[in-house]
């Protein structure tokens, strides 16, 4: 394993939720999936706050958008396109993108997440 691995698994374990407790974590693997990817799955919110409320998960356990460092340059980009591609499948061609990052700006699963609010929009994601 190279010392940049041991350091991102690592970090990953010193998370504030662990990928064995993680809500995320257990609907990546059995949610019901809007849309997947190599990595990803888009699921819908249960407390939408638009029309159309999406949650795009990565497979990958991070606490949260300050460690986007330890996603593999690929990886993320995949993770962009993914997020691009599941928003015109939806039908959707003006959407918000959101990310709350930290409890402060509303965080409230720690496992990274993306928002997608399309149609009418009520309130921001929190
Ligand atoms: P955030 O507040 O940015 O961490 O976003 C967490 C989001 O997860 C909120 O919008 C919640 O409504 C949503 N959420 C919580 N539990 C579930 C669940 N079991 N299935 C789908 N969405 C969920
Ligand atoms: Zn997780």
């Amino acid at each position: 394993m190279s010392s940049s691995t041991f350091a991102a698994r690592a970090s990953r374990r010193r998370g504030s939720s662990l990928p064995e407790d993680c809500l995320f974590c257990k609907l990546v693997q059995e949610g019901d999936h809007v849309a997947k990817g190599d990595g990803f799955v888009a699921i819908r919110d249960i407390n939408p706050k638009a029309d159309t409320h999406l949650l795009v998960l990565p497979e990958r356990h991070v606490p949260s958008f300050r460690e986007i460092g330890e996603f593999p340059p690929d990886e993320a980009k995949r993770m962009l396109d993914f997020i691009a591609e599941t928003a015109r499948e939806a039908g959707l061609e003006d959407y918000r993108v959101v990310v709350n990052v930290g409890e402060g700006a509303g965080q409230t699963v720690f496992h990274l997440h993306w928002h997608m609010l399309g149609g009418r929009i009520r309130g921001l994601p929190e």
